[in-house]
């Protein structure tokens, strides 16, 4: 089974990504996660992708292109994925199909997870990082007291450059203009289901599996 979990920023795509993962025994793969653990590692890529990122840009379709066939290639992917964060533009749509033809990965699911902007904006200012787990935690779910939730580690959470106000809003224009068409675009390549993002994280799975099973 291939899933494209789709959406605005900030909707939740990750979270039901790595949760569906599990469930389902397929690879969460996230062009996101990816680009950041490049710039951290200071790779050819990352060093080229972090001015964009920096800015909630799209990073270039061709660096884009070079992480994303790499890692379909890789054989965990063979039974199918979870693609979070692709694509973003019409042309990575394309590409992802040329990819597609090679693998024979089963049916093409679109899940597109709605929310309006003032709940995702409220989401996004309200989301940390920790730097000692990676963990991604939202100060709205939980009492904070300076410690991590996941790993406890004392004053490691974090706000991503790119939760910033200012770069929440151009994250958001970007999608709009860039991401939202390509929904289109599936129509009739893609089984698109629209998922309640604003729901509980547990609700969204639940919605979601009844969906695909
Ligand atoms: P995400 O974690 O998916 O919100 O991605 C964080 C940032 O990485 C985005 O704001 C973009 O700058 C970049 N990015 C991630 N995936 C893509 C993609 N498929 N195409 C272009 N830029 C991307």
């Amino acid at each position: 089974m291939r899933i494209l979990i789709f959406g605005a920023p900030g909707v939740g795509k990750g979270t039901q990504a790595k949760i569906l993962s599990s469930k389902l025994g397929i690879p969460h793969i996230s062009t996101g996660d990816m680009l950041r653990s490049a710039v951290e590692n200071k790779t050819e890529f990352g060093l080229k992708a972090k001015s964009f990122m920096d800015q909630g840009e799209l990073v270039p379709d061709e660096i884009i292109a070079g992480i994303i066939k790499d890692r379909l290639n890789n054989p965990d992917s063979e039974m199918g994925f979870i693609l979070d964060g692709i694509p973003r533009t019409i042309i990575q749509a394309e590409l992802l199909d040329r990819i597609f033809i090679e693998l024979n990965a089963g049916p093409l699911y679109l899940l597109k997870l709605d929310a309006a902007d003032d709940i995702i904006i409220k989401r996004l200012s309200n989301r940390r990082q920790c730097n000692v787990c990676n963990s991604i935690v939202n100060l709205m779910d939980f009492e904070y007291k300076g410690d991590c939730p996941v790993c406890n580690a004392e004053n490691s959470l974090i706000k991503r450059r790119d939760d910033e106000e200012e770069v929440i809003a151009n994250r958001l224009k970007v999608y709009e203009e860039s991401t939202a068409p390509v929904l289109d675009y599936y129509k009739e390549k893609a089984i698109t289901v629209h998922i309640d993002g604003t729901q509980k994280i547990e609700a969204v799975t639940r919605n979601i599996l009844e969906h695909i099973k």
